[in-house]
């Protein structure tokens, strides 16, 4: 025991038997915070046992789950998704884990849920194109967690939407590396503000839930790098998270997570990252394979089909298959994780929250990510003398949708519309108790609103004939371990019967992504509200009346049919050839001259504004661009001017890419300048043979736009050849 070899002989010598002396503590050099990281666990892991480390590396469910006969340890955080037990020998904290990026969930199995503040959802979040909302979030949701007893935050989805039919795509962040990177990166600086470890997931390729645990993305690999992979890429270089959750797919045709080339050479050997490789809940197939590919920590026993990283890595250790070395080395990485975030120093315990203050930061992001995408005749905003006003659909009398699976959070007060299948995993469908409904009687006191469910089509069109606006709610379900339809369904029917009664009808939309708006033309109106979190309804009355101006951007393009996809057919089992290699979203829409429905990038506002100035500069190797946005409306809003590029010469995925954006805040008659410094690694090709980026010398576009549809101004450029190696990383 380390406790007695260090006890001074000379005090052993002077202990008698009638004086009891305690031993001093024993001394804990890694505690010692003006050491980095780094030294702090080499000085700790030293002192491991193998038993030590190998209680590092295996992680159990949080949550009672009977199908196993499974009852966690007791020291886990009861309905939460995970826990890895403490060394308190050497005064190592346990990891106790909980979902996720909306905020503090609770297993659907667990017989208490927590009450806490949701989010809008991770592509809400991202629509707000606002890395400083997107950290406030994070922050918020951190705070929760350390206050709720947990110190791992298994949120930072950033799956590229390859497939808008994916059933996680609401936990993700969109189509565009740079700008699902970025978002992602902010939110989990955010989260680990708090001296929580966040990951960032799900790593990779892991593009639709159809045949998730099996199926197989078939990918180029070149391609990969500038698509999902360079998602992660920016994401890890801008939230820089203590962990990463391998996924559940095969990639060509080996799973995640004993997939040597992510887990070992693009993670470390090409990116240099730190931290430690956790799997997802049932996502290991394998021992030796998978911690000598670069597998640190096996989650969520009993969800596996053997306790791999349990009896069987010690095994594998004993009979030389996984090197003590490669043991010591996955322990070092989890404890350094825990050092650099903090989790030593900042004991996690159960605290008061602020749940007055945290629904503020919830409505103002889905305030700022709630999309406009449809305004004739400036239907919107609603004028305060409005007299009669219909509400239709969409549970709006009680409350707003929240996506399904393991992210749930549990709102205070409880499920607004109860009962609606699936009520068991991966749901129930949530309802958090914020009506719109509530909220637009609130602020429309003097006017008459009445609610139609939109059961009767007929009936919600005869209230829509007497009303003088229509605010009718559409919504699609999703949720994780399936994927979905992009057509609303009856809701189709009912749109049209409405807005052939009223054409002054605004449709609110609560979706998980895209969704096909074959109506659109015939409303007067089109509010993409996503699932707006715990202070949803009230966000969206906000938004209607003009309380607050509609600053949201699609951060995904929203198809006119499904044969403009890559994929038409639905999802499917075993194989899936990403053959569009990096040509994914808007860049797929460029590349094949098809018009979507909404493009990428796009969003209205209740004022307007002018972009023009467009200048570009060669600085510090790289293009930065200048432009000039004027607010010529009536009132403040935000502007998010889009700098896209494009290679003259061609040889891209795509003709253009985005290369960067700024969204400021513009009174009425002031403009504002932006300036965007182009990543160049946006400007390159990328070599797989040589593993590095290559920008060719030539002419290059710049083009300001108001969205990947709307170009407003193109210069162009020279650019000079320029190499940049395989760990380049900005600044
Ligand atoms: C999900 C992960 C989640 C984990 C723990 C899995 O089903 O894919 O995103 O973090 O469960 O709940």
């Amino acid at each position: 025991m380390l406790r007695s070899r260090i006890l001074p002989i000379a005090l052993l010598l002077a202990t008698s038997a009638a004086t009891v002396v305690a031993a001093p503590p024993a001394p804990r050099p890694w505690m010692n915070t003006t050491l980095s990281p780094d030294a702090r666990a080499a000085l700790i892991v030293r002192e491991m046992t193998r038993d030590e480390k190998l209680t590092l590396v295996f992680g159990y469910f949080g949550t009672a789950f009977a199908p196993r006969k499974f009852t966690p340890p007791a020291e886990a955080r009861d309905g939460s998704a995970g826990y890895v037990p403490a060394i308190p020998r050497l005064g190592i904290p346990a990891q106790w884990q909980t979902d996720a990026g909306m905020g503090v969930a609770t297993q659907g199995g667990a017989a208490v849920k927590r009450e806490r503040t949701a989010l809008p959802s991770g592509l809400a979040t991202t629509a707000t194109w606002d890395p400083a909302m997107a950290f406030a979030g994070g922050a918020m949701i951190g705070d929760e967690a350390h206050r709720s007893g947990f110190n791992v935050m298994l949120a930072g989805g950033v799956n590229l939407m390859r497939e808008p039919r994916n059933g996680r795509n609401f936990e993700y962040g969109g189509e565009d590396p740079l700008l699902a990177g970025t978002m992602s990166g902010a939110q989990i600086a955010g989260i680990q503000s708090n001296h929580v470890i966040s990951t960032i997931k799900h790593y990779a390729v892991n593009d639709q839930e159809t045949d998730r645990d099996t199926g197989n993305s078939i990918i180029d690999p070149g391609a990969a790098r500038v698509s999902d992979l360079l998602a992660f890429q920016i994401g890890i270089e801008k939230g820089k998270p203590g962990s990463i959750m391998c996924s559940y797919n095969r990639v060509n045709g080996t799973h995640a997570c004993e997939n040597a080339f992510l887990l070992t050479d693009v993670l470390r050997r090409d990116w240099k990252w730190p931290g430690y490789v956790m799997s997802d809940w049932g996502a290991t197939h394998s021992t030796a394979k998978a911690a000598n590919a670069g597998l640190e920590q096996d989650s969520g026993f009993p969800f596996d089909a053997e306790p791999y990283f349990g009896a069987p890595l010690k095994a594998a250790v004993e009979r030389g298959k996984v090197s003590e070395a490669r043991l010591t080395e996955m322990a070092t990485r989890i404890v350094r994780s825990m050092f650099a975030q903090g989790l030593f120093e900042h004991p996690v315990s159960e605290r008061p929250i602020d749940l007055a203050a945290h629904a503020v930061v919830t409505r103002t992001d889905a305030e700022a990510g709630a999309v406009l995408l449809r305004n004739e005749g400036t239907l919107l905003p609603l004028a305060p003398t409005v007299k009669r006003i219909a509400v239709i659909g969409g549970h709006a009398d009680k409350g707003v949708l929240a996506g399904g699976g393991s992210s749930l959070v549990y709102p205070v007060g409880s499920n607004a519309v109860p009962g609606i299948a699936p009520t068991t995993w991966p749901g129930p469908v949530m309802y958090y108790p914020s009506s719109p409904l509530a909220a637009i009687r609130k602020l429309a006191p003097d006017a008459q609103v009445d609610f139609a469910s939109g059961d009767d089509p007929a009936a919600a069109a005869a209230l829509a004939k007497s009303s003088d606006v229509v605010i009718v709610f559409a919504t699609q379900w999703a949720g994780e371990a399936f994927d979905v339809s992009l057509s609303l369904g009856d809701q189709d029917a009912l749109i049209d019967a409405v807005a052939a009664a009223n054409p002054r009808t605004v449709v609110v939309l609560e979706t998980g992504g895209p969704v096909l708006t074959p109506w659109a033309t015939k409303v007067g109106a089109v509010l993409e509200a996503w699932y707006p979190g715990t202070a949803g309804g009230e966000a969206i009355a906000n938004l209607l009346f003009g309380r607050a101006n509609p600053s949201g951007r699609l951060p995904a393009t929203f198809p006119r049919s499904l044969d403009q996809l890559p994929r038409p057919a639905t999802p499917n089992k075993g194989d899936t050839r990403y053959d569009e290699g990096a040509t994914v979203g808007y860049k797929w829409y460029d590349a094949k001259q098809l018009k979507p429905a909404f493009a990428f990038g796009h969003g209205l506002t209740y004022t307007s504004f002018t972009y023009g100035g467009l200048k570009a500069d060669m600085r510090g190797g790289t293009i930065v661009a200048t432009a000039r946005v004027d607010n010529t409306g009536a009132r403040s809003g935000s502007a998010v001017p889009q700098i896209y590029v494009g290679s003259v010469a061609g040889g891209w995925e795509a003709p253009k890419r985005l290369g960067g954006w700024s969204k400021v805040t513009v009174a009425p008659g002031a403009h504002a300048t932006v300036t965007v410094t182009i990543d160049p690694r946006l400007l390159a090709t990328w070599n797989e043979a040589r593993r590095e980026w290559s920008i060719k010398d030539g002419d290059y576009t710049v083009m300001l736009g108001a969205s990947a549809g709307d170009i407003r101004q193109t210069v162009r450029i020279r650019v000079p050849a320029r190499v940049l190696p395989v760990d380049w990383r900005p600044e």
